[in-house]
């Protein structure tokens, strides 16, 4: 051990461990690639005004959680707690909204940092892949973006998660709700902080955890009770077309999300095996936010999707995920010009797809064997003078142990063919 560690609330994505996380980040992706999503990547840390503005200033990730530094410049930074509001200011910036195909339709993945108090799947850098979908009010695209989590989660095998969905309404409607949740909410016995969270946004406290807050809510005005007539036509067609599409959802009266900028279509995937930290992704739509930030009006709605926890979700569900081999071959060279000779086969092998690795270090022949059955590759490629000598090598199939020689210049062919 070193004298430093990883920060607290963070920790290091290593191998073999690694390769779920890559492969979960490849099955969020890979409903986007299909639905016609780009990629877009933007900076690790931004304007802090931007998340204050864009994310809210009443918010726990602005008020206690950002990263904040001033630069040697004097540009006050932060880092990107989340995806969606860089990613929107990085739509505007390029113009891609005018392009004259809307909705703008992009994706990201990337990490998130957030200084919360660390426990079980609440970290302070983790890792996101979101969607976005900027420019377009459309109920079949808030569905597009449900389906899209849906089934990634389901191709990962996931099975035990539930689908919340609410509507938060919109300028028209949801003036009058909060009007009438907070003269509900001022007559409570609540703490000073969150009298004050009433003033600046009552619907958050809907969203507060603690069973004491709770136990006072049952009774409080509910959104469903004010949307206004377009608000709950649109709220409508997304429940049918999630319905059509085969996907399970619960209404939640409640589901109000962390963000200021959510309107109408409200969603989170929880797991029913994480405990507290149950949320594994979340979204809806912000028709304001653009807005917010100095850009035209822009309807969008996107979703973030929480790598670390879902691979915390797979676990507690037991399911292991289908990964190739880190390493299919494995070369043990015996003396000096077997080395040359393998080394140049292992080159091959790699060039033609084929994961090999090499008894680097001038290895014995036993610990040589340790490391090839360690490696977890199916067959080992063993050479000395003698089978040089005779044109051949020697491979062994480390699952059954047989052993018998190959002609040199066969090998690889014979390797591929024994691996397909
Ligand atoms: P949010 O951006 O807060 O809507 O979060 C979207 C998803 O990101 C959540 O559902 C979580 O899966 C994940 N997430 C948010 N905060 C954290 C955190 N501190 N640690 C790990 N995952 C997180």
């Amino acid at each position: 051990m070193s004298t430093f560690q990883a920060p607290k609330g963070t920790y290091d994505l290593i191998p073999p461990q690694s390769a779920v996380h890559l492969k979960v980040r490849e099955a969020f992706a890979a409903p986007l690639k299909a639905a016609g999503y780009g990629y877009i990547e933007t900076p690790a840390f931004e304007d802090v005004a931007l998340f204050s503005r864009g994310v809210g200033e009443s918010t726990d990730i602005v008020t206690k959680e950002m990263y904040v530094f001033e630069t040697k410049g004097g540009t006050r930074l932060a880092l990107r707690p989340e995806g969606t509001a860089s990613t929107v200011r990085a739509v505007l910036e390029a113009g891609l909204h005018k392009a004259g195909n809307l909705p703008v339709k992009v994706w990201y993945s990337g990490s998130q940092y957030r200084y919360e108090r660390p426990q079980k799947g609440r970290y302070r850098h983790f890792w996101q892949v979101g969607a976005e979908a900027v420019g377009a009010e459309d109920p079949a695209l808030d569905a597009e973006m449900i389906i899209m989590a849906d089934d990634a989660y389901k191709s990962l095998g996931l099975r035990q998660y539930r689908i919340l969905l609410n509507s938060l309404g919109d300028k028209e409607c949801r003036p009058a709700y909060r009007t009438a949740l907070q003269e509900f909410l001022r007559g409570l016995d609540l703490d000073e902080e969150t009298r004050r969270r009433i003033e600046i946004n009552p619907l958050r406290v809907l969203d507060d955890k603690r069973a004491e807050v709770q136990k006072q809510l049952t009774g409080a005005p509910l959104m469903r009770d004010h949307l206004c007539e377009a608000c709950k036509a649109y709220h409508e067609q997304v429940r049918e077309l999630l319905t059509a599409a085969g996907v399970a959802f619960e209404d939640d009266d409640r589901l109000v999300r962390g963000l200021d900028y959510y309107t109408r279509t409200t969603f989170e995937f929880v797991h029913g095996g994480l405990g507290s930290q149950s949320a594994v992704g979340g979204g809806g739509r912000y028709d304001g936010l653009s807005e917010m930030i100095g850009g035209p009006a822009l309807p969008s709605v996107g979703w973030a999707l929480g790598v670390d926890r879902t691979v915390l979700a797979l676990e507690a569900e037991g399911i292991e995920l289908d990964l190739p081999a880190a390493t299919q071959v494995y070369a043990v060279p015996l003396g000096d010009e077997a080395r040359r000779r393998l080394f140049g086969l292992v080159t091959e092998l790699r060039r033609e797809g084929v994961a090999t690795d090499f008894a680097f270090g001038g290895k014995g022949m036993k610990n040589a064997m340790k490391s090839a059955n360690r490696s977890g590759a199916r067959f080992a490629l063993i050479a000395g003078e003698r089978d040089l000598a005779e044109g051949v090598v020697q491979v062994k199939d480390l699952e059954s142990g047989e052993q018998g020689p190959v002609a040199l210049d066969a090998v690889v062919a014979e390797l591929r063919a024994r691996l397909a």
